[in-house]
This record gives structure tokens, C-alpha cells and sequence, in this order.
């Protein structure tokens, strides 16, 4: 069979995929590429929600599902006052952005979508092999396959992937691999039991077991809410923890006694420090999770994703060439998770009392510049001494030791 040619592979259709698709489209630069979007699936399904905060001038896709003007976060002991203004709180449902997705880019004559599984890209000659032919890009954008050993692997094994065994894959010792894994119930009571403007930002009223565990509460209508049983560590639960701490919350926490639950949902994101190189290897850059899109620190990515694939793609129209460093997250903001990471992952300060710290001692907007990496150096060095200072100058020393062996992040 003959390897058709593209000006762009764009290889997953994803959150990372479908925003560089959306970004190309509108753009006249773009107008004569011939492009080609493939995935294993036809993105029909609703198979995730993406919450995060933003402010009201902040460029956001318009497929906002639910916002909340307010948030709650609990200590273990008590409640935190939390005033999250001038920012938001949004969810977004994969199925609307996915749907939205698909009409932008429809738009654009030269876009082509295939839905086929990838089974492998070769990233001297940029040529994608799928169970449907082999397609070569001047560039190939990739989120689909992955060596990180956190991620399931997108390989034969489609559909699913033996989630199980991923903290088993080797890892680098030189580099600090969580994991965020969590699990969602959308739950429905007969009576109106939710306050519908207040979300649950971090709940950490929870049994620790040594790791950091919370959870998020989201009322989508007075009778309706999400909610997350959310844990950073090592390995996952057994499958039957996540019900079973839900369960409780609900009883314990929530009062409600009659319920049933309308959806679930499970999701597993790498929280690792390895630096992903976003940079092209071949003619192969990679984008998204398997870019290193995802903050290290606290998982979020949706928003991230949205600035990265902008500010890279108003560049290569300007200039007339992709500039994957774009991609990359300022050094310090890496040092800082890196070691925010090391804290977490070796217990050094337990979860719940670092964010509980962070958040009684600095207001939620200021958090919220950090993570988002628009905080000043004063922002910074106020948030970085906020925390109990001596387990992470501990963290910090260990890390310096690993930057200066060579391992940077
Ligand atoms: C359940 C869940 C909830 C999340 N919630 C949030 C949130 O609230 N806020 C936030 O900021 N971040 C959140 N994240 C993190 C992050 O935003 C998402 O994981 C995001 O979807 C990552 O974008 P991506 O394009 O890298 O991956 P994806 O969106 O997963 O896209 C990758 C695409 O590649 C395709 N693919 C994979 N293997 C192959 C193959 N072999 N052949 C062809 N196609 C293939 C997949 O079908 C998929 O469409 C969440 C993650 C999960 C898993």
C-alpha cells in the first residue's frame, strides 16, 4: 500500500490533538496544509469532564458545562475560607468539547480525520503505520503513543490497558512518578440537597493512609453532584477502596441517605517530574500527557493545554515554523514541582497539611497564579514559604544533588 503524504499527522485526537487541529483551523496560515487528525476512536462517547479555574477575559472554548463562583476546602480539623475571585471554577464535558472539536475543524478543506488504531510512528522519516495504511507527515504531532512508564501503553492491548500493572513498569530512579488516580460517582438524591454555586475544591476530612487523599464534590444541580475520590501515590487502590471511601464521605460528611448513582468515572494522570523533551525528535513532536503538558505538581492540564497550543501555533504563523521549546514550562516553575513532588512522594510534609497550609496562608488566587505560572518572583517566594520550610529545604537539597549529576528536569 502507498504512504499518502500530509503537511501535518496530527496522531490522537484528544484534548491536545483536537486543540491544535481547532488552532490550525482558524487560522489562515493554515488554509492550504493538508492534514490528517487520527484516532483509535470516533470521540463520540463522554469518557471524562475537565474542571479548572480561569478568569472572566481568559480565551476559554465555549462548551462550559457548569461554573462555580465559589469554593470550599476543608482541612482535616476544619474549613478553610477560600475566595476564589476574580477567577472561576468550570467543567467542561469531554463529549461537548469533542463535538465542538469536530465542527471547527470540519471547517478547514484540508483537514482529514481517520479513526484507526496507530501501531507505531518512525520518527526519522515522520511515516504514522495504523491498522489502515501508513500516512507520512512533514511533521507528526503526537499523544497517542507513549514510553512513559506511568501511562497505560497505547499499544495491541486497546481498549483496555491492564491499569494494574503500571506502577510495576520501571522507572528512573533519578526522577520522582506518582500517581493521581481517582474515582467519580454522579450521584442523585430525591430531595434538593446541593448548594449549586459552591463547589468542593479539596475535601481532606479522609483516613491519609499515609498518601495524600481528598475529595472533590461538584453539585451540578440541586440534585445532582460528582463526586471524586482523588489519591497522589505510588500504585492505585483495590478497585473496591474507591467505592467504599465514596460510600462513607456520603455518610458521614454529606448526610444523604438516599441516593443512587447515575455515572462513574476513573481516571488515572502521571504526576512525574521525567522530563517528557516536548522537542522534536525526527520529525515527531509530542504533545499533551505524553508531551509533558500536565502540571506535575497537581495534574491540571486542560487549561495548559489550551495556553501552550496557542502561543505555539500564533508563532508558526508568524514566523513560518514550529517552535516546540514553546511547549516547555519556565525552568523554575519545573524546579518547584520537582520538588513539591519529592515532598509529597517521600511524605516529608503529608498532602493534607501542605495544601491546607497553602491555602490558610495565601488566597486561593495567589495558588492559582502558581499553578498556572503566571506568579511573580514575590508570588513565588511568599507560596514557597508558606509550607513547613525545613522538609523542603530536605527535598530541596535531595534534588540539587540529582540537577547536578546531570539529571535535570
Ligand atoms: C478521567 C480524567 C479526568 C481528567 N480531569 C482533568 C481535569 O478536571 N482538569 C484538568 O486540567 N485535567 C484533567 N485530566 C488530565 C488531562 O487534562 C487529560 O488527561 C487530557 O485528556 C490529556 O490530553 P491528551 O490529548 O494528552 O490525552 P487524551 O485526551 O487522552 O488524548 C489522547 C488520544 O490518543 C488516542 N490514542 C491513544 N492511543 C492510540 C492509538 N494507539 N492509536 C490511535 N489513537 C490512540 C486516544 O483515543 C485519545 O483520543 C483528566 C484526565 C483523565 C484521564
Amino acid at each position: 500500500m502507498q504512504t499518502q503524504k500530509f503537511d501535518v499527522v496530527i496522531a490522537g485526537a484528544g484534548l491536545a490533538g483536537l486543540t491544535l487541529a481547532m488552532e490550525m483551523a482558524e487560522r489562515p496560515f493554515f488554509r492550504h496544509h493538508k492534514i490528517l487528525l487520527i484516532d483509535r476512536e470516533e470521540k463520540v462517547k463522554n469518557d471524562r469532564t475537565w474542571c479548572f479555574w480561569a478568569k472572566d477575559e481568559e480565551p476559554i472554548p465555549p462548551v462550559i458545562h457548569k461554573t462555580w463562583d465559589n469554593c470550599r476546602f476543608f482541612s482535616h480539623s476544619d474549613e478553610i475560607p477560600m475566595h476564589i475571585a476574580p477567577y472561576r471554577y468550570h467543567m467542561v464535558r469531554g463529549i461537548d468539547f469533542y463535538r465542538h472539536a469536530a465542527e471547527r475543524i470540519s471547517e478547514h478543506p484540508g483537514i482529514q480525520r481517520l479513526v484507526a488504531p496507530i501501531t507505531s510512528i518512525e520518527t526519522s522519516t515522520g511515516v504514522v503505520h495504523t491498522a489502515q495504511g501508513s500516512f507520512q507527515g512533514n511533521y507528526v504531532f503526537n499523544s497517542a503513543l507513549t514510553s512513559l512508564p506511568l501511562l497505560p501503553p497505547a499499544d495491541a492491548r486497546f481498549p483496555e490497558p491492564p491499569l494494574s500493572r503500571i506502577a510495576e513498569m520501571p522507572k528512573d530512579p533519578h526522577y520522582t512518578w506518582m500517581l493521581q488516580h481517582f474515582k467519580g460517582w454522579v450521584i442523585e438524591t430525591p430531595e434538593p440537597t446541593f448548594d449549586t454555586n459552591t463547589a468542593t475544591f479539596m475535601d481532606y476530612r479522609l483516613e491519609q493512609k499515609g498518601e495524600t487523599r481528598f475529595m472533590y464534590v461538584l453539585p451540578l444541580s440541586s440534585r445532582r453532584a460528582l463526586l471524586e475520590f482523588t489519591v497522589f501515590s505510588n500504585a492505585l487502590c483495590p478497585a473496591d477502596e474507591y467505592d467504599r471511601e465514596i460510600k462513607g464521605y456520603i455518610h458521614n460528611h454529606l448526610d444523604i441517605k438516599e441516593y443512587t448513582v447515575a455515572e462513574t468515572e476513573f481516571g488515572v494522570i502521571p504526576m512525574t517530574d521525567f522530563p517528557a523533551k516536548p522537542l522534536i525528535d525526527g520529525r515527531v513532536i509530542s504533545i499533551g500527557t505524553v508531551g509533558g503538558f500536565v502540571k506535575p505538581s497537581s495534574g491540571y492540564a486542560f487549561k495548559r493545554t489550551q495556553r501552550k497550543m496557542r502561543a505555539f501555533v500564533d508563532t508558526w504563523e508568524k514566523t513560518g515554523a514550529p517552535d516546540p521549546d514553546l511547549f516547555s514550562s519556565p525552568k523554575s516553575f519545573r524546579m518547584l514541582d520537582s520538588i513539591m513532588l519529592r515532598v509529597l512522594r517521600e511524605n516529608l510534609v503529608p498532602g493534607d497539611v501542605l495544601f491546607s497550609q497553602l491555602f490558610r496562608k495565601l488566597d486561593a488566587p495567589h495558588v492559582f497564579r502558581f499553578l498556572d505560572e503566571d506568579a511573580t518572583f514575590a508570588e513565588t517566594f511568599r507560596l514557597v514559604m508558606a509550607p513547613p520550610t525545613l522538609p523542603f529545604t530536605k527535598a530541596a537539597w535531595r534534588q540539587a544533588g540529582n540537577w547536578i549529576r546531570g539529571y535535570s528536569v
